[in-house]
C-alpha cells in the first residue's frame, strides 16, 4: 500500500515551475497525472461558488498536474541525491536553537525519538538540545512555519524574542501569517465488486460537505502500484482531506497543547482513528460522496443518514487500513484572503483563535481574485527570459520580502509558501519551490559579494 498522505499533485503556472517540472519529467521523476477529475455535491447548496472550492485548482485548473513517481516525497529525494550531490543531509536530527556566534550561526537540536514531531512528551522532555556539530555556518534558511512556534512545538527551533534570537522579528512575521489546518486520512478498501464497483473519477472535491474537502485515489496517480490485499483481493487506496472548517473545529475541541501546562499534545492514533474520530468521520463523508457520485438521485437521503444505512449504495464498508493525520499547519491562508481583512502584519477578521494561534477556517479560497493579480505580480510571473536561463535565476524581487523574509546580515532566512507574499500566488509546492529558489539566489548574490570584498582587501 502506498498513499501520498500530504501533498497531492504539484501545478506549474509560472515559467520558472514549469522549466523544473519539464526537468523532472525529462528525468523521469515526475509526470503529468492523466486522471479524471470532478466536482461531487452530495445534494446541499454549496455556501460559495464551486470553483472557489477547487482544491490547489483541482479539477478547475486547465494546466497540467503533476505528481513525484513513486510518491511526492520521491522528487526531492532524487533532486537531492542527482541535482545537488554536494549538499549533506542529516535525517532525523531537529534544529532546537539557533545561536548567532561571531558573525556566524551555530544549530544546536535533538535527534532520535525526541527528534520527531509525534513521539510523547514525556520522551522528549528528557532529552536537551545539544549543538548538533562544531561547524558554524554562514547562513540559515528556516522552510516550516512552525519553526517559528514558541518552545512547545516541536519543530521549534527557538526562534524567539524570549530566547534572545537576533531573527525572532522575522520569524513573528512569517508565523503571524494564519493557518489552515488540515486533516488527512489514508484508507484502503477491498475494492467494490459488481454494480458498486469503481467510482467514476479518480479525485474530487466535495462541493458541500463539511467534512471532506478532496478525494483522491492513489493507484489512479502514474506509476503507483494497483495493491493487492493479503488474500490477493484488490485494494482501492483513497487519500481524503478534510475541509478547513471541520479541521478547525477538530483543534477547538482537541487542542494540540495542554490547555492547562501548554504542553505540546501529540497526536494519538487512538483518537484520531477511533469510531468518533476524525478518520472515521472524514471516511463517512467520503462513502456519503461515493453514493452522491453513483447515483446522485440517491445522494440527499444518503446525506442524511449515517454510514451504516447505505452500505450496499456505497460500497466502501471493508476498511483494510486506516490512518489519519493532523496538519495543523498545512497551508498559510491564501494572500488575497490575508491582505483583505487584516493588514498583512496579522490575522483578519475570518480567522479562529484558539490557544494563541490564528487559524482560517474558509472553504477553498485558492482563486485569487483578478483584482488581487497587481501589475507587479503578472510582470514577474511572465518572465520572459527565465525559461532561457538554465540555472537558478538572480531576480530583483528577491530582496524585498515578496519571494521569502531575510535579514542580509545576519544571513538569516525563512523561504516556503508561508514565506511567500508574491501578488497572485497561492500557497502549495509552486510558491514554496520559487520562494526556495529566490532564497537560493539571494545566497549566492550575499557570498559572491562577501567574496569579492574579501579578495579587494587582500589586494
Ligand atoms: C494535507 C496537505 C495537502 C496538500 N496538498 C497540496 C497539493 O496537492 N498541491 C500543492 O501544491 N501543495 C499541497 N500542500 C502544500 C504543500 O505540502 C506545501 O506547500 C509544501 O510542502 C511546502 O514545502 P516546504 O518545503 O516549504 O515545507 P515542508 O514541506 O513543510 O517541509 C519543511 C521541512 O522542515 C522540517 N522541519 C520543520 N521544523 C524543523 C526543525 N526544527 N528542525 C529540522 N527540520 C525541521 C519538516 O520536518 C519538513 O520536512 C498540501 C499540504 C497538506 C498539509
Amino acid at each position: 500500500m502506498e498513499f501520498d498522505h500530504g501533498a497531492q499533485f504539484f501545478k506549474a503556472h509560472s515559467p520558472e515551475m514549469k522549466r523544473l517540472a519539464d526537468h523532472w519529467v525529462e528525468q523521469g521523476w515526475a509526470a503529468e497525472w492523466r486522471g479524471k477529475f470532478g466536482r461531487v455535491s452530495t445534494g446541499a447548496s454549496p455556501s460559495v461558488d464551486p470553483a472557489n472550492l477547487d482544491f490547489f485548482g483541482c479539477p478547475g485548473a486547465s494546466e497540467p498536474l503533476f505528481v513525484g513517481v513513486g510518491g511526492m516525497q520521491s522528487v526531492c529525494r532524487r533532486v537531492l541525491v542527482c541535482d545537488a550531490p554536494g549538499v549533506t543531509v542529516r535525517k532525523g536530527v531537529r534544529v532546537a536553537q539557533v545561536e548567532r556566534l561571531d558573525g556566524a550561526w551555530r544549530l544546536h537540536g535533538t535527534s532520535g525519538r525526541a527528534a520527531l514531531h509525534d513521539s510523547p512528551e514525556s520522551e522528549a522532555a528528557l532529552v536537551s538540545s545539544s549543538s548538533l556539530d562544531n561547524e558554524t555556518f554562514d547562513f540559515v534558511l528556516m522552510t516550516d512555519v512552525s519553526s517559528s512556534f514558541g518552545a512547545w512545538h516541536r519543530a521549534s527551533a527557538g526562534l524567539t524574542e524570549e530566547n534572545g534570537c537576533p531573527a525572532a522579528p522575522i520569524a513573528a512575521r512569517v508565523g503571524s501569517r494564519p493557518r489552515v489546518p488540515l486533516f488527512t486520512v489514508m484508507v484502503a478498501f477491498r475494492k467494490p465488486k459488481g454494480e458498486s464497483g469503481g467510482l467514476p473519477l479518480d479525485a474530487f472535491t466535495v462541493t458541500d460537505s463539511n467534512e471532506l474537502w478532496f478525494a483522491a485515489r492513489q493507484e489512479a496517480k502514474p506509476r503507483f502500484p494497483a495493491d493487492q490485499g493479503a488474500e490477493g483481493d484488490e485494494l482501492e487506496c483513497w487519500t481524503l482531506i478534510s475541509t478547513a472548517a471541520y479541521a478547525v473545529a477538530e483543534i477547538s475541541e482537541t487542542t494540540m497543547q495542554d490547555e492547562k501546562t501548554g504542553a505540546f499534545v501529540p497526536q494519538d492514533p487512538a483518537y484520531l482513528n477511533g469510531p468518533n474520530g476524525p478518520s472515521m468521520t472524514i471516511v463517512r463523508a467520503f462513502r456519503r460522496a461515493a453514493v452522491a457520485l453513483r447515483q446522485p438521485q440517491d445522494a440527499v437521503e444518503a446525506s442524511k443518514g449515517s454510514a451504516n444505512e447505505f452500505d450496499e449504495a456505497d460500497g466502501y464498508s471493508d476498511i483494510v487500513y486506516l490512518q489519519g493525520q493532523r496538519w495543523g499547519s498545512a497551508l498559510a491562508q491564501p494572500l488575497h484572503l490575508f491582505t483583505e481583512h487584516g493588514d498583512g502584519t496579522g490575522p483578519g477578521s475570518s480567522t479562529v483563535r484558539i490557544m494563541n494561534v490564528e487559524y482560517d477556517p474558509s472553504p477553498g479560497g485558492f482563486v485569487t481574485p483578478s483584482s488581487q493579480i497587481s501589475k507587479e505580480g503578472t510582470a514577474v510571473l511572465s518572465r520572459a527570459d527565465a525559461a532561457e536561463k538554465p540555472g537558478p535565476y538572480l531576480c530583483e524581487e528577491a530582496a524585498n520580502g515578496l519571494e521569502f523574509e531575510h535579514d542580509a546580515d545576519l544571513g538569516f532566512f525563512y523561504a516556503g509558501d508561508f514565506a511567500s507574499r508574491m501578488p497572485g500566488r497561492s500557497p502549495g509546492i509552486e510558491a514554496a519551490a520559487l520562494s526556495g529558489i529566490a532564497a537560493a539566489s539571494q545566497m549566492a548574490v550575499l557570498l559572491l559579494k562577501a567574496q569579492s570584498s574579501r579578495t579587494q582587501e587582500v589586494v
